[in-house]
């Protein structure tokens, strides 16, 4: 008989940054299915994963119980991960006791050997206010801002230039506002794949006449529909963008009164451009000198252009210049402050917008305010109810940074909520290194990880459909979800374990409701000031800015001015930084990392959903035709790829959208984790790990 749902909640995809709105149909603590909701992101529209990747709540594999690890079980970061042998290592404990055990090493840590010893990774996958009260219990519970997550891993280098160029992280215009765009730019970014529905709204723009300019390494799917396919040579982005600037300014196609009355910076912008013709770039990025040209009278010209972007800008060690440089095109052409116009870096994660602004990054408290700055510490220690002169005034370790500090003796205790930095951290084998090699590991989450899988304490922890809370898409726009499930077994939900361990670290905090959390953080974050909680549950999302009750919120931003002090944004020059790690005769070709469509960052979640994971269910590597060809192989083959810090065997799958000598590979197979290859290598300004470019050799078998 056809199973009839009992119950219908409105709640939000726990997929990525589009933020789709959908309706879980529930019967018996089960979803039966999902369908899509009149969300302002979506209306309506589910890619596979909203709509098929659900059932993971279910299965078999669940953290249902506390564990601790056993005495003489082996830790050390090379244990090759069997979900079959869990409870060799590990053995079961009530709350309390994993819990005090928990809390008094990491007391013990802090009070012994100094408060910087400890560090926390929280979740771009929580909610905002478990953002929120995991960065409060790491600043004052541990007493440090070693507090980080993976947008280091992402768009730390797109947030690092729009801070500085414009003074806000987020998005000027939503995704939407491509409908209302003459030109399209979409470098870096493959939103058929991983923003699915968003690249749906930009086939539709074409369709009504938009023109799309895609800039990409790869030839993505919407390059087939582009005007324009730029394919420049991975890793060129500043020579490309350069040239562009060199051509807007040399022809005349600057935006005179909008510099002028809006910007600073200009005549230093325009001198470093001056070197960047297109001509001398173009042998550099593979793009001729006429298209360089027509595609910057394109841009520059039309009555709104919008750029938007990804990974493949901000994962490298020039990320920041390469957003500086799509900031420095926006600005010198008054592309920026009106509808159809603007910056968009394409969030990954549903919530890594809301968790950033709540926080959990290392130089800021709660809405991008400086830890070092005495005023905002005077602030959020009487808003936290803390001594004066308390909270730590130097910025914390990134992600990257925390796992070499393991290595020198310099923390020595972690909690990790919701994060898997075994499999998603770039040169992995050194930071499960690190990770076995701490005195305490507490990991949060609802799989055994291969994060969890080197822990000494795992909480079993609620997933999306089981808790409520709030959540912030790429657009700034805030949304509800909210609950549909019962967690299995003893899984309890994160706010309340993070209470639980703030409580054990000495902290007075009596929550009672998630909605007090939400309450706490409007009163020290002004950008959503005006969003209350009731407002969310009947109106279901609003757009930040929104400082007021009665606000209704702004889209589109910077239309009068920028948040900077003296209200201009600021041209920041860039020039050309090779990658840290070239190809060379013992490693002549180039990885590139990245995601597929049915999988989700490293797979923890979905290749626990039947329907994605019988889709794709092998660990894979995309390598063109002719470079299979050249080494005798055939799609199917066996392939080892291997670079100077480990190596993985994957399946070849001839792909023609991959440039000749680089070959793609996604990040969620734990059989073949590929960031056990990636370099380490850092963005000085952004310490985000160059993912998108190392040295490698392939060979069959
Ligand atoms: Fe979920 Fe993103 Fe797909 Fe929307 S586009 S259904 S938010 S994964």
């Amino acid at each position: 008989a056809l199973s009839v749902p009992d119950k219908k909640v409105e709640s939000l995809c726990p997929y990525c940054g589009v933020g789709c709105q959908l309706t879980y149909n529930v019967k018996d603590n089960k979803i039966l299915y999902v369908e899509g909701r009149d969300g302002p992101a979506n209306h309506g529209r589910l890619c596979v994963k909203g709509r098929y990747g659900f059932d993971y709540a279910h299965h078999p594999q669940r953290l249902t119980v506390p564990l601790i690890r056993r005495a003489d079980a082996p830790k050390s970061g090379d244990m090759a991960m069997d979900p079959t042998r869990v409870m060799e290592f590990f053995r079961e404990a009530s709350w309390e006791e994993a819990l005090d055990l928990a809390g008094s090493k990491f007391a013990h840590i802090r009070d012994t050997y100094g408060k910087r010893m400890l560090a926390g990774f929280g979740s771009a996958k929580g909610s905002n206010e478990e953002a929120y009260l995991f960065q409060k219990l790491v600043r004052t519970g541990f007493g440090n801002n070693n507090v980080d997550h993976c947008t280091r891993l992402c768009h730390a280098s797109s947030v690092v230039a729009l801070l500085e160029g414009i003074g806000s992280g987020a998005v000027s215009n939503p995704v939407m506002d491509v409908t209302k765009a003459e030109v399209i730019v979409i470098i870096g970014a493959n939103p058929t794949v991983n923003h699915p529905v968003a690249a749906t709204w930009i086939k539709n723009a074409v369709a009504n006449g938009s023109k799309l300019v895609v800039m990409d390494p790869r030839r993505s799917e919407l390059a087939r529909i582009s005007h324009r396919f730029l394919q420049f040579k991975p890793d060129t982005d500043v020579a490309m963008l350069n040239a562009m600037m060199h051509v807007i300014v040399h022809e005349n196609l600057v935006d005179k009164e909008f510099i002028e009355s809006r910007t600073i910076g200009y005549e230093d912008l325009k001198k470093n451009v001056e070197g960047y013709s297109p001509e001398l770039m173009a042998p550099i990025c593979g793009i001729d000198a006429e298209t360089l040209r027509y595609t910057a009278r394109l841009y520059a010209t039309s009555k709104a252009s919008i750029i938007l972007w990804g990974m493949g800008v901000s994962q490298h060690v020039h990320g920041t210049d390469n957003a500086r440089c799509l900031i420095a095109l926006a600005l010198m052409t008054g592309q920026i402050g009106r509808d159809g116009t603007g910056l968009h870096p394409l969030r990954g994660q549903n919530n890594v917008q809301g968790a950033s602004d709540a926080g959990l990054i290392p130089m800021m408290f709660p809405d991008y305010q400086h830890v070092t700055d005495p005023k905002v510490q005077a602030k959020f220690e009487k808003a936290w109810n803390v001594p004066a002169d308390s909270l730590d005034k130097s910025p914390g370790l990134t992600v990257v940074e925390v796992m070499h500090a393991i290595k020198k003796g310099e923390v020595r205790g972690m909690y990790v909520m919701g994060e898997n930095p075994a499999m998603s951290d770039p040169d992995a084998n050194h930071a499960r290194d690190a990770l076995a090699s701490l005195d305490i590991l507490v990991v949060q989450d609802i799989f055994l990880t291969e994060t969890a899988y080197l822990a000494d304490v795992i909480l079993p922890a609620t997933a999306f459909p089981e808790k409520d809370g709030t959540f912030t898409n790429t657009d700034r726009l805030v949304q509800m979800g909210r609950k549909a499930l019962d967690a299995p077994g003893q899984a309890k939900p994160d706010l309340w374990i993070i209470q639980q361990l703030g409580q054990r670290l000495g902290l007075d905090w009596q929550y009672t409701h998630v909605s007090q959390v939400f309450d706490e953080m409007r009163r020290t974050m002004n950008s959503i000031g005006g969003i209350t909680w009731e407002r969310l549950e009947r109106e279901h999302a609003v757009t930040y800015p929104c400082t007021k009750e009665g606000d209704p919120g702004q889209p589109v931003v910077f239309t009068e001015t920028f948040p900077r002090e003296s209200g201009r944004a600021k041209f920041v020059p860039a020039d050309i930084i090779p990658a840290a790690e070239r190809p060379d005769l013992d490693y002549p070709m180039v990885l590139i990392t990245g995601r597929q469509l049915e999988h989700w960052h490293t797979g923890s979640m979905t290749r626990r959903a039947l329907v994605l994971d019988a889709l794709e269910p092998d660990p894979v590597a995309l390598v063109h035709p002719l470079d299979l060809a050249a080494m005798g192989g055939q799609p199917g083959d066996i392939i080892t790829i291997e670079s100077r810090r480990g190596k993985v065997g994957l399946y070849a799958r001839a792909d023609e959208s991959s440039p000749r000598g680089a070959v793609f590979v996604p990040f969620c197979y734990y059989e073949a984790a590929i960031n056990r290859l990636t370099n380490a290598a850092l963005d000085p300004f952004a310490k985000i790990p160059e993912f998108k470019y190392c040295a490698i050799k392939v060979t069959l078998g």
